[in-house]
């Protein structure tokens, strides 16, 4: 810490902006003031000046461990050292076997493999091709329909933006994958508002599955996708039992059921899967995010065995699925993985999560008498609060409470409209709940 703060701002502020044209960004507003971060630690980040930031997001909800904790940091470095770079496509390293067996040792009973790519939208793209492809060799080939869902958000690639639900992620793409449909969304703030945890209201949402189903008839539909609890449209958890009604239907009608657990894995609900927290097994999961703590990219995708199995058929020396990344299970993500997985056994960080949920949620309830406030839902230790827009201008609010946030109180939060997200890493301390939840009621108040 003594060392970040000695860091002049000098050393640490690029003096052009302009080049890197920045993702999901606004780069005109962002490069006239920018938020500019050189260090982390545990719970914080740090501005060149050596401010102190208070992460409330995890990053982008994937450091779940907190920031260069010391034994992932080692891992990596020890890794660098050993083995930069070996495929994987026809060779094998061993840290690649033995992390996908301890990410299969974590997932719900049946889901015993696990491909690898290098984000959550490949694992999306993954999965949905391995639905695909597994409805083919089952002779099923006729089943090339994908359903996911209004708001949902399965990251940028072809595959996600074509079964992603939010409209400027897709609009200005041209014609997207062929087949797709859509669930409603499960939100319905009039019988939702205010709720902790799932909503009892919105199980008949899944309902809608019937319907599809019966519009293209179930022999042209290959998977459902959808995300447990869809994150980056704001926080919006499942109804009860709308995850195992869908299932239900999935069951019935030979439909593959994939859970996009892209946020939602590794402790961020309180499990090591939602899938778990929810007694329902998908037959395909996504992961990535938390998996490694942010620290190395990686993704991927946990398939039941069944699955996997219906491909390990024909002439041995023949490639059984034609899919695959230069970088899927790069030796230094799969080092920050199994250090990752250790950590958070360690400090048990999934039951950590599950016990101070309650608090959390109790402190972000706390805000609903701040000014502009329509609606606040939790669940794990995930917030989302929803704010009246400034002037009849959506999204202004948000950008500028990201903006006060981060220059005036030294705290991070995520804006998505005016809809502000709060995902801290799961190590938060109770006073840091504390901080972060009374700094957010300021800047609610400052941008009212
Ligand atoms: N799927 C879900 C549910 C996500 O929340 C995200 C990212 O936020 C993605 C996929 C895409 O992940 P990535 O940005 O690593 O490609």
């Amino acid at each position: 810490l003594d060392e970040v703060m000695e860091r002049t701002a000098a050393d640490l502020v690029p003096n052009d902006l302009e080049a890197f044209w920045m993702p999901f960004t606004a780069n005109r507003a962002f490069k006239k003031r920018p938020r500019l971060i050189s260090r982390a630690k545990d719970m914080h980040y740090f501005a060149p000046d050596g401010r102190a930031v208070l992460d409330g997001t995890a990053g982008l909800w994937c450091t779940n461990a907190g920031h260069n904790r010391a034994p992932i940091v080692e891992a990596i470095r020890n890794a660098a050292t050993e083995l930069d770079f070996a495929p994987t496509f026809q060779y094998g390293h061993p840290t690649a076997f033995t992390l996908a067996s301890r990410i299969a040792d974590l997932a719900p009973a049946g889901l015993d493999h696990v491909f690898f790519c290098n984000s959550g939208s490949e694992a999306v793209d993954t999965a949905l091709k391995i639905a695909l492809a597994y409805q083919n060799v089952i002779g099923q080939g006729a089943r090339t329909r994908l359903i996911g869902r209004e708001r949902g958000y399965h990251g940028v690639g072809f595959g996600g933006i074509s079964v992603g639900g939010i409209v400027p992620n897709r609009r200005a793409f041209g014609t997207l994958l062929a087949g797709v449909d859509h669930l409603p969304t499960t939100y319905d703030r009039a019988h939702q508002a205010f709720t902790k945890g799932e909503p009892a209201y919105g199980a008949h949402f899944a309902d809608e599955l019937e319907r599809i189903v019966g519009l293209h008839d179930p022999s042209t539909i290959a998977a459902v996708i959808v995300e447990p609890m869809a994150g980056s449209t704001g926080v919006i958890p499942a109804p009860q039992g709308y995850l195992q009604r869908l299932r239900d239907i999935c069951d019935k009608y030979g439909i593959l059921l994939i859970f996009d657990e892209v946020i939602t894995g590794f402790g961020r609900l309180g499990h090591a899967f939602a899938a778990e927290r929810y007694g329902v097994t998908p037959d395909l999961i996504t992961f990535a995010k938390g998996v490694t703590s942010g620290a190395v990219p990686m993704g991927g995708v946990l398939a039941r065995s069944s699955i996997h199995d219906a491909f390990m058929r024909g002439p041995e020396h023949v490639i059984e699925l034609f899919h695959g990344y230069t970088y899927s299970a790069h030796p230094l993500a799969c080092a920050a993985g199994i250090a990752t997985l250790d950590l958070y056994a360690k400090e048990d960080l999934f039951a950590r999560a599950r016990k101070i949920e309650p608090i959390w949620a109790d402190a972000v309830m706390s805000l609903r008498e701040q000014p502009g406030v329509l609606d606040i839902r939790t669940v794990g230790l995930t917030a989302g609060i929803d704010l009246a827009p400034k002037d009849g201008k959506p999204g202004v609010r948000g950008y500028q409470a990201l903006e006060t946030a981060f220059h005036d109180l030294g705290f991070m939060v995520r804006a998505t409209g005016d809809t502000l997200a709060l995902t801290p890493p799961l190590i938060i301390s109770e006073d840091q709940i504390g901080e972060l939840i009374e700094k957010t009621g300021k800047v609610i108040a400052a941008t009212a």
